[in-house]
């Protein structure tokens, strides 16, 4: 990852955004923070205010145990909305220290930025004096060698990786330019340290991991996401279920609505309980897609043709006679 200078390696996702986002404010002296509705960023009390995932899952209002004061500087912008956050930078001037953003939002279920967001956010925050925190955690390693940076061409100060850099052990880690990393002990004044950071077993398995994804993998992984949500569209359509398919490579979430998801709002009209029954069904086809609505379903490299013709067979039946429970108010 070109935008990745220097590296710290911790034992978790959560770990690597809380510094990330520690770093930002230390190194532009700034307290606030923009975060998008829905978007997850591990459960650092600071960016767990409005988050995705199980939060979302749940229907968790934030959370209890985190004070006024610890979610105070975290402003919520809606994923996607350029104008929302032009407008907290000019009602905060000078004051916020960094965006954090899922480049790809995989925690309200698979939304991808709209043309322009991630360059919008990019200039917004070259002009205003504040950093751009890329939370690749999902993305890293799995949209392409590079991550959604390199996808879709724009190059945050700090990135955020997780999951699939730890090839199935704990892992996370924060890096960028190297004139902000230097600035994290002991080279610089901002601690942060984990006993278990950069552990050789999760370290091997992580870069063992690397070694297999070559160009092919990915060309794999994009063809087999295509597949997928093509199989997804057509079983929905013949059984005469509307459903929004969202994908961005091998990410991809059937909302149960009829209506384009572009956001947290929008993933929110979405009929959990209709995808709850679907997902019991395809479970017990043997197939096991993540349990909530707001979250993202992955295709592997291990899903070859055998389990891609499995799932397209399970796939075929599974919408007819789905009740579409009515959209959450
Ligand atoms: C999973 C996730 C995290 C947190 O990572 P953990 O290893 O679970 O602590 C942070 N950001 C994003 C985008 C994630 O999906």
């Amino acid at each position: 990852m070109p935008a990745v200078e220097m590296l710290r390696l911790t034992s978790s996702g959560t770990e690597a955004a809380m510094s990330a986002v520690r770093l930002a404010r230390a190194a532009t002296g700034r307290a606030k923070l923009i975060k998008f509705a829905g978007g997850y960023h591990g459960h650092a009390d600071a960016v767990l205010v409005e988050a995705g995932s199980g939060v979302a899952t749940l229907g968790i209002p934030g959370t209890p145990g985190i004070t006024a004061g610890a979610a105070g500087d975290t402003l919520v912008a809606s994923f996607n909305a350029l104008p929302e956050v032009e407008a907290a930078m000019m009602r905060w001037p000078g004051q916020i220290a960094a965006i954090i953003v899922e480049p790809v939002a995989g925690n309200m279920g698979v939304v991808p930025p709209a043309p322009g967001f991630l360059e919008g956010l990019r200039r917004l925050t070259r002009a205003d004096g504040s950093l751009l925190i890329f939370d690749e955690v999902i993305t890293g390693f799995r949209l392409a060698r590079g991550g959604a940076q390199e996808r879709f061409g724009v190059t945050p100060d700090l990135t955020c990786l997780g999951k699939v850099l730890g090839g199935g052990l704990p892992i996370g880690a924060y890096g960028g330019r190297r004139a902000i990393m230097e600035q994290v002990a002991p080279a610089g004044p901002v601690y942060q340290a984990g006993t278990l950071s950069g552990n050789p077993l999760a370290v091997a398995a992580g870069l063992a991991t690397l070694d297999v994804l070559d160009d092919r993998a990915y060309r794999q992984l994009e063809a087999a996401g295509a597949r997928v949500a093509a199989t997804l569209q057509s079983a929905a359509n013949a059984a005469g279920i509307a459903i929004t398919v969202n994908r961005v490579g091998s990410m991809l979430t059937a909302f149960f609505t009829g209506g384009p998801v572009h956001d947290y709002a929008t993933a929110r009209q979405a009929s959990a309980a209709a995808y709850a029954s679907w997902f019991q069904r395809l479970q017990a086809k043997g197939v096991s897609l993540p349990p909530s609505q707001f979250e993202a379903a992955f295709v592997s490299t291990a899903h070859d043709e055998e389990a891609l013709a499995f799932l397209g067979r399970a796939m075929s039946d599974s919408f007819i006679g789905l009740r579409l429970a009515p959209a959450p108010g």
